[in-house]
C-alpha cells in the first residue's frame, strides 16, 4: 500500500480531513488543483452559532462550535500558522419588535450560551446604524481560508504527500480492496471536491444544490469595529480600514463569475447599515456545495467500499468540516458508526433507482 487515503480536492473539506487522518497516524495523499475553482476561496469564513432572521442556532451548535475551536487552535499551533479569529457578532435590531423578540429568545437555555449579557452599542454607533441597540452573540469568528489552505498544502509538499493535478476519473483503478492511481495503492480514495462534485461519476446520483454566492471587499476610512457587524449581510473586519462585506444567495447562473447585479445586491444592504462612506476594492464569486436537504454528503459508494466522499458542507464548511472530518475519520477506521443525517446511504435509493434507468 503507497498510502491508506488517496484524497482528491483541497478545499476546506480536504485539508480538514487529511489533517485529522494524518493526526491519526494514517498516511494521506492529496491531490490537488490550487489554481482551480474553490468555494474555499471565495468564503468569508465565517462560524456563527446563530444565524438567519429569526435568531435560530445552528445545527449541532453544542457539538460543532467546542470541537473547531479546538480542531483550529491546535492546527495552528501544529502549522505554525494564523489563521482563526475570535470575534463576536453584532446584531443591530431592525426595530423595537426585533429587540423584543431576540430578548425574549435569549431566555431560551438553547440561545442563552451564544449570547453576550450586555452589547456595546456606543462602540457602533459612529460606523452603523443602531437606533434600537443590538444583539452580541459569541463563540463566532471567521477562519482565513486562503491562509489555512496555504499552511495544509505547505505542510503535505514538504512531505511529499501533494501532487498538483487535476484529478482524472478515468486513471482511478477500484477493486474491493483498494483503489489504484498514478502508479499507487490506497486503501481509499476520498472526494472532496466541493461544488465540482457534481460532476465526478461515481457521485453524481446525490442531490447537490449548489448556491452561488457573492462578496465585496470595501475600503472605511478610520473603521474601528472590531467584531463582525450582521444584519442581512455581514460586515468583517478583515484588515485595517478594510472589511469584506456579503453575501449574495442565488440558484441561478452557476459560474465563478462575479455580476453587477450581486454588487447592486450588497451596495444596497450596505449603504442601509452604514452610516459612513466605503470604497469597493474588490468582488469575489464561488459556489457553495450545498444539497437538497441541507446536510452534508459523506460516506462510501453504494458498491465500491474504497470510494467515499466527503462533500455537501454547503454554507457552513469551516464549522462543519472539523467535527464531521473527526466522525468520518472514526467510521473509516471502523471506531464508529456515521450519523444518519450526514451519512449518504439516506440517499442511496436514488443510486438503484439512476442505476435501474440506466440498464
Ligand atoms: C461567497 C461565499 C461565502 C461563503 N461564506 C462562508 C462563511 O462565511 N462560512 C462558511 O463556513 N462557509 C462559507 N461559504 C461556504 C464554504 O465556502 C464551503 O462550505 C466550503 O468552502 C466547502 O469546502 P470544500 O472543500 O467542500 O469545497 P471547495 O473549497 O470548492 O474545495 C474543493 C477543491 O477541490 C478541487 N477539485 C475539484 N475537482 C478536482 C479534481 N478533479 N482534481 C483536483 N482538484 C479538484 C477544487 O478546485 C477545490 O480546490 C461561502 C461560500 C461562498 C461561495
Amino acid at each position: 500500500m503507497s498510502a491508506d487515503y488517496l484524497i482528491v480536492g483541497q478545499g476546506v473539506a480536504g485539508s480538514v480531513l487529511a489533517w485529522r487522518l494524518h493526526q491519526q497516524g494514517k498516511t494521506v495523499q492529496i491531490v490537488g488543483n490550487p489554481n482551480g475553482p474553490a468555494a474555499s476561496l471565495a468564503a468569508a469564513g465565517i462560524f456563527n452559532p446563530l444565524t438567519g432572521k429569526k435568531l435560530v442556532r445552528t445545527w449541532k451548535a453544542d457539538q460543532l462550535f467546542p470541537f473547531l475551536h479546538q480542531f483550529y487552535t491546535e492546527l495552528e499551533t501544529a502549522l505554525g500558522a494564523s489563521f482563526m479569529h475570535h470575534t463576536a457578532i453584532y446584531r443591530p435590531y431592525r426595530s423595537i419588535e426585533e429587540q423584543n423578540s431576540y430578548l425574549a429568545q435569549t431566555a431560551d437555555p438553547v440561545i442563552e450560551p451564544f449570547v453576550a449579557a450586555h452589547s456595546n452599542d456606543e462602540d457602533y454607533a459612529p460606523f452603523i446604524k443602531n437606533p434600537y441597540g443590538g444583539l452580541t452573540v459569541t463563540q463566532a469568528g471567521w477562519i482565513d481560508t486562503k491562509a489555512l489552505l496555504t499552511a495544509v498544502r505547505a505542510y503535505f509538499i514538504e512531505k511529499g504527500q501533494f501532487v498538483e493535478a487535476t484529478f482524472q476519473y478515468d486513471q482511478l483503478k477500484v477493486d474491493a480492496e483498494g483503489v489504484e492511481w498514478n502508479g499507487q495503492r490506497f486503501r481509499k480514495v476520498i472526494f472532496c471536491e466541493g461544488p465540482e462534485g457534481n460532476k465526478n461519476p461515481f457521485f453524481d446520483w446525490l442531490p447537490y444544490n449548489p448556491v452561488k454566492g457573492q462578496v465585496l471587499d470595501v475600503e472605511i476610512e478610520g473603521y474601528s469595529v472590531q467584531n463582525i457587524v450582521n444584519q442581512g449581510i455581514f460586515i468583517l473586519p478583515y484588515a485595517e480600514n478594510k472589511c469584506r462585506v456579503g453575501a449574495t444567495y442565488t440558484w441561478h447562473d452557476l459560474d465563478w463569475e462575479t455580476t453587477e447585479d450581486g454588487k447592486q445586491f450588497l451596495e444596497v444592504k450596505l449603504r442601509d447599515l452604514l452610516t459612513v462612506p466605503y470604497r469597493i476594492i474588490g468582488q469575489r464569486a464561488g459556489i457553495r456545495p450545498a444539497t437538497k436537504d441541507r446536510r452534508p454528503l459523506i460516506g462510501l459508494h453504494p458498491e465500491h467500499p474504497a470510494v467515499a466522499i466527503f462533500n455537501g458542507l454547503g454554507t457552513k464548511g469551516v464549522s462543519l468540516a472539523p467535527f464531521f472530518a473527526d466522525q468520518f475519520a472514526d467510521y473509516l477506521e471502523g471506531r464508529k458508526e456515521l450519523e444518519l443525517a450526514a451519512n449518504i446511504s439516506r440517499h442511496f435509493s436514488l443510486y438503484y433507482h439512476q442505476k435501474k434507468l440506466d440498464l
